[in-house]
Order: structure tokens, then C-alpha cells, then sequence
């Protein structure tokens, strides 16, 4: 057959899309989706046919059945959500790249209730006026953190922009060499601080810094003491920070704020559960501080967002600057936040209830019968897989504690004459995505981070995986 007679056998867009294997398909996806696909897919076998030399055509098979399961994965994949559902199978329970902090269930009727109808967001009922959307969080954030004003921002990374620019643009302020942090490479405070319009004035040593350090630079020009929390990294051996107090004292002596950016920014003592001790922000409030930033969404365990607590004056002045509105935060992240501080009013039971709170503290007996119930529903279908129960450690992530080795119990699956790699992009590719880790040549499923109801995805996908590592 020559390559003339090979184009014209070709099917038709019309003919595939009235075969039977596709109808089902075709119904769930827009017709813009589908006519794409299949466009695409005739185009690639087109192509594939003219580059064919004269003794490769008499071997070219046209398989129908294949190019049209083709298309369907292709829809399937297309017709997807781009940001959507992920198992994490990591163990790091606030994965930045898979979205950080999980925003608790019993909040979630609140988030669609206000995102799908219309809402008080800056209207006030009991007056009939116009309200500010601010006031829906201010009052519950001071009644936690001891502050005496708060505001709520986009992030941290805009807490700390705003607070600067407020308090020092075009003046200095004062912060140690060993607090000079990077977050996650778009955050480096000397960038931050010089976008803000404030001058960075460094002192001291990076491993120790003195108040001295701090006193001996103070002049006429000085706005503010800053003190970084360093977050995702440790200093150990040789080394001194001043702490909150003395920052204080000395600022009290010269009139000078003291601004603490704390990152993480807990509510609860973690020491109270076997884990590292974090600062938490009552602490840094009851200190001293005049103003405090922090995230929602690392160990608060909200949506994403920066939180400023402190004193008033100072934050009726960042209310007033005009980046806030720049910087302002949408209704749904003011509902879950909303959300996410009512369940603290409740101490013994927001451990449950906040996801990231529970998955941190839960201890490794707990996770132990869930990993032991994971491996049973694998081992009951797995034939070729081979499903191991053993120790490890989990990490807590998003830039916070970033030595703690948390004790957990993990899977770790192998399967004959599939490497680990081919393996791991098979359950990355399932449809519920299923991220994994790769240690020492072994796929690892860390159980910490994974919820019971997502142990039937992954029994299927491993399933698929025994019938050949194709997804069906
Ligand atoms: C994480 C962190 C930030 C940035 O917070 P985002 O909420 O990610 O913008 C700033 N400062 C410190 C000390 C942090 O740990």
C-alpha cells in the first residue's frame, strides 16, 4: 500500500466520535475538548505515516481500537482539573508544592456558603451600613494571641512587606546577620525589606549576635528592631540570639518597636506532645512584641494567609496604607480563617480537628494500626507486589521545625521487573494522583499523611499496577 492510500484510510473526525467505545466519554467533556483530542491524535498518525520509508509501509497497522483508547485517556487527562486532588504519600504533613496546610471538614459548609451566596463580607446587619471585612477576624485573633489589634493579609511574605513599609520606609531598621533568612527562594528578608522602602541595617555575627549589637546602631533614624524567627534552618554549637525580652527592654529604652516575624506562627505548645517547642504567638504577644506576622497555613493549620497582631496604633496605621488593599484577602480565605480560629476556642478538641494539628501529634502506635490496615487491603489484592510494614520517620515541612524527625510507620511496595522510579511515575500518573517518596531505592507510602477513605485509590491503582502498569 502506498502512502496515498494509507492518508485516505485515515477515519474521520465524525467517524470516531460515533463509536460506540467513545460515546460515554463524550458526554462528561465539552465537544471543544473532544474535537481537539481527536484532532490532535489523526494529526500525530499522519505525521507518523508521511516520515514512513517505502519498505517500513507494508508493516504499518492502523490499530482503530488503540488510537481510540488513545483519544479517551487523552480527554480523560485533558478534562481534568489542573489543580485539583493529590494523595500525599509523603509523610510531610505541610507539603509546600502539595498546597501546605489542609483547611479542617467541619469548616467546609461555611466556605461554600459564603463563596456560593452573597454574605456580611463588608456589610454590618445590626446597623444596615457599610461594614469592614477586617472586623470578622480581628476580634477572635486578639482573644487568642492576647494581642490588642490584628489585620489579615494575603501571606506572611505580605505581612512582613507591609509592616515594614509602614513602620520604615526610608528609614532603618536593625536586624541580626544570623536572621537574614531565605524562605522557599521568593522570600529573602534584605529583598523583602528593600521592597518595602526600608533600609536593612545587619549587625552582629552570623552565629552570634549581642545586644550590644543591636544598641551600638540605634540613631536618629532607626524605626524598628527586627527579629526573625529562623524557621527552616538551625543554628547549633557557638552561637547566641537576643531573645524577644532584651529586644524589648532595649526598645523601650529608645522608643523603638519591636517587630517579630515568627513564620510559623503556632497557637499550641507542640512541647506538649513530645515535639520540638515552637514560639508560639501568645508567647511573643505576652513578651513584648509590639507586632507579630505569621501564616495561616503552616502550623495554625488555616487557608493561606498573613496574619499582624499587636498594637493598635501601629495597626490602624497599616490599615490605612494603601497596599493593604493591594494585599487584601478574598471571602472564602476570610471564612476558612474564620473557620480555622473558632475550632481553637476548643483546646482539646482542635488537635482532631485541625488536619495538620492531627497528623503532627499523632502518635506512632495510631499510625501503626493504620499502616498495618493499609497493608492488609494491599497484601489481599497484591500478587506481584511485594507490600512491607517498616520504620521511618516523617517530616513536619513548609519551612517549620526543620530537624524534627517525626517516628512513622511506612509502606514500602516492589514489584519484579519494575523499577522504583517506573513505579512511583505509575501512581503519580493514577487518576487521584499518588505522590510517594524514593528512599534508597525503595517506593515508600509514609501513612501519616494519608486519610483512611484514600485507601481504596490506592488499593486500586495498586491493583492496575499488578495487571500490567497500565491505568485503566
Ligand atoms: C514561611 C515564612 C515566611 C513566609 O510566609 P508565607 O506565608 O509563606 O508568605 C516569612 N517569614 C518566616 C520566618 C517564615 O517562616
Amino acid at each position: 500500500m502506498d502512502k496515498k492510500n494509507l492518508l485516505m484510510r485515515l477515519p474521520k473526525v465524525d467517524e470516531i466520535l460515533s463509536s460506540e467505545t467513545i460515546i460515554e466519554t463524550i458526554k462528561r467533556f465539552p465537544r471543544s475538548t473532544i474535537v481537539e483530542v481527536v484532532r490532535n491524535r489523526i494529526d500525530e498518525i499522519r505525521k507518523a505515516i508521511l516520515s514512513l520509508k517505502d519498505e517500513e509501509l507494508k508493516n504499518f497497522d492502523l490499530n482503530e481500537d488503540k488510537l481510540i483508547q488513545d483519544i479517551i485517556e487523552d480527554i480523560e487527562k485533558k478534562g481534568n482539573m489542573s489543580l485539583r486532588k493529590v494523595i500525599n504519600a509523603t509523610g510531610v504533613v505541610l507539603h509546600t508544592n502539595l498546597g501546605r496546610a489542609l483547611i479542617s471538614e467541619e469548616i467546609v459548609k461555611d466556605i461554600v456558603d459564603v463563596a456560593c451566596n452573597y454574605s456580611t463580607l463588608e456589610f454590618d446587619v445590626s446597623t444596615g451600613k457599610r461594614g469592614s471585612r477586617y472586623s470578622h477576624v480581628e476580634e477572635i485573633i486578639c482573644k487568642l494571641t492576647g494581642a490588642e489589634s490584628a489585620l489579615v493579609v494575603n501571606n506572611n511574605a505580605a505581612a512582613v512587606l507591609l509592616v515594614l513599609n509602614t513602620m520604615a520606609k526610608n528609614k532603618e531598621v536593625i536586624v541580626s546577620r544570623g536572621q537574614l533568612v531565605e524562605i522557599g527562594g521568593s522570600f529573602r528578608v534584605p529583598e523583602v525589606m528593600m521592597q518595602s522602602g526600608a533600609i536593612l541595617k545587619e549587625v552582629g555575627a552570623t552565629n552570634k549576635t549581642h545586644v550590644y549589637d543591636y544598641e551600638n546602631n540605634i540613631n536618629e533614624n532607626t524605626a524598628a528592631i527586627l527579629k526573625v524567627h529562623t524557621s527552616n534552618y538551625k543554628i547549633l554549637g557557638f552561637c547566641r540570639e537576643v531573645d524577644i525580652e532584651e529586644m524589648v527592654e532595649l526598645g523601650k529604652k529608645y522608643d523603638i518597636p519591636v517587630i517579630e516575624d515568627i513564620g510559623s506562627g503556632t497557637f499550641i505548645d507542640f512541647s506538649k506532645y513530645g515535639i520540638t517547642y515552637e514560639p508560639t504567638v501568645l508567647e511573643s504577644v505576652a513578651r513584648g512584641a509590639d507586632i507579630v506576622t505569621f501564616s495561616g497555613d503552616k502550623l495554625l493549620g488555616g487557608p493561606q494567609a498573613g496574619i499582624i497582631v499587636g498594637r493598635k496604633k501601629y495597626i490602624e496605621r497599616m490599615k490605612k496604607n494603601q497596599l493593604t488593599r493591594a494585599l487584601r484577602v478574598d471571602k472564602m480565605t476570610l471564612t476558612a480563617l474564620e473557620g480555622t480560629l473558632r475550632l481553637y476556642l476548643d483546646e482539646k478538641k482542635v488537635i482532631e480537628k485541625i488536619p495538620t494539628l492531627k497528623m503532627l501529634t499523632m502518635d506512632s502506635d495510631r499510625i501503626k494500626e493504620k499502616a498495618e490496615k493499609l497493608l492488609s487491603k494491599i497484601t489481599e489484592v497484591a500478587k506481584t507486589v511485594e507490600a512491607l510494614l517498616i520504620e521511618g520517620y516523617s517530616q513536619v515541612g513548609g519551612g517549620s521545625m526543620p530537624i524534627e524527625k517525626l517516628p512513622t510507620y511506612l509502606i514500602s511496595l516492589n514489584k519484579e521487573g519494575l523499577s522504583t522510579k517506573k513505579m512511583e511515575e505509575f501512581l503519580r500518573g493514577f487518576t487521584i494522583p499518588i505522590i510517594c517518596r524514593i528512599n534508597e531505592d525503595r517506593l515508600l507510602l509514609d501513612v501519616r499523611t494519608i486519610e483512611e477513605d484514600e485507601f481504596d485509590n490506592i488499593v486500586t491503582a495498586i491493583k492496575q499496577l499488578e495487571t500490567g502498569g497500565k491505568h485503566e
